[in-house]
């Protein structure tokens, strides 16, 4: 009977109101996250993804060069053998 308890919130980012379960509301409270609708849920989060991508790409440039890796991973390799 009945789903989650919706309450109306303010948006702690943007101000704007929104519907949110009441249960979810104090999880958020508990772990200091912000309370933010998802607009601004969905900014951050393409933020983030943005800045782990940059992260990632970052370390796959400084790893391309594999002749170099490979000669690390195998210095007594007889050559030849590939
Ligand atoms: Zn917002």
């Amino acid at each position: 009977m009945g789903g989650p308890e919706m309450i109306k919130v303010a948006c702690e980012n943007c101000g704007a109101n929104i519907d949110l379960d009441a249960l979810s509301v104090a999880t958020k409270k508990k772990l200091n996250k912000r309370v933010e609708c998802a607009i601004c849920r969905n900014a951050r989060v393409a933020k983030d993804m943005d800045m782990l991508t940059q992260m990632f790409t970052g370390i796959y440039e400084e790893e391309t060069d594999f002749s170099e890796l490979r000669k690390k991973l195998k210095p007594s390799e007889p050559a030849g053998i590939f």
